[in-house]
């Protein structure tokens, strides 16, 4: 098989057959496989699919509907998604201005989203969901723990870290990977005590333990549910 490309149509050329017209076949895959009578030129074979061209687009646009909607299907079905603790189920819809919103007990999916670029658009929708609601919420509770512990905090950060829940920076920096939201509440809370007592303690000895105990006395059982359940939380 030769690659070969005609305007914006790629497509393989096969070895010349015996038959006197050039077959055109859109594979599973989507790749579009063309095979010549034995006697044609390359050229020629892009001849005769530039001339088949509208019967091409149509086919494909055809397949990538079918694709598409089996993709999104099977992401769908039966899809739940962890919120601040709590277990969402996905829906996709078709008229949403955003690309991903909580609401009536849903986690509803724009539908040409996932249509258009498959589940790795959809899991970045969630990423970036989870990342926006994370940089508000981490800002609220860094502000109400952060007078408690006694430091002031430079920046905020929320992003993939990951296999990590955070990390603060020598600069004053805190960072939060979004899937910490994915965490109920008092667990969230546990783990920003946890780097906002590194400020006064880059390690984990007892005098660090003793700073998080001060400030949040049930720490232990909070840093013992994301030991178990840390794993879980994934997208
Ligand atoms: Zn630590």
């Amino acid at each position: 098989m030769t690659p070969r490309k005609v305007r914006d149509i790629e497509y393989q050329l096969l070895p010349g057959s015996e038959r006197t017209t050039t077959d055109i076949v859109i594979e599973r895959d989507g790749t579009i496989v063309v095979r010549p009578p034995v006697n044609y030129t390359p050229e020629q074979a892009d001849a005769v699919v530039e001339s088949k061209r509208m019967w091409i687009y149509r086919n494909l646009a055809e397949w990538k509907d079918l694709n598409a909607s089996a993709v999104a299907r099977e992401w769908v079905n039966g899809e739940t998604f962890l919120y601040l603790g709590s277990a969402y189920r996905l829906v996709l819809v078709s008229e949403q201005d955003c690309a991903l919103q909580l609401k009536d007990g849903r986690f509803c999916l724009s539908r040409s989203l996932i249509e258009q670029g498959g589940t790795v658009a959809a899991r970045q929708a969630f990423e970036q969901y989870f990342a926006d609601k994370g940089a508000q919420r981490f800002a609220e509770r860094v502000a109400y723990f952060a007078p408690k512990v006694g430091i002031v905090v430079a920046a905020i950060k929320v992003k993939d870290m990951g296999y990590r829940w955070a990390s603060c920076g020598s600069s004053g920096i805190l960072n939060f990977h979004w899937k910490c939201m994915m965490a109920p509440p008092r667990i969230i809370d546990y783990i920003v005590v946890h780097e906002l007592c590194h400020f006064h303690h880059r390690n984990h000895s007892d005098a660090y333990w003793n700073e998080v105990d001060k400030v949040m006395p049930d720490y232990r059982e909070r840093k013992e549910w994301l030991r178990k359940h840390g794993a879980s939380l994934e997208v």
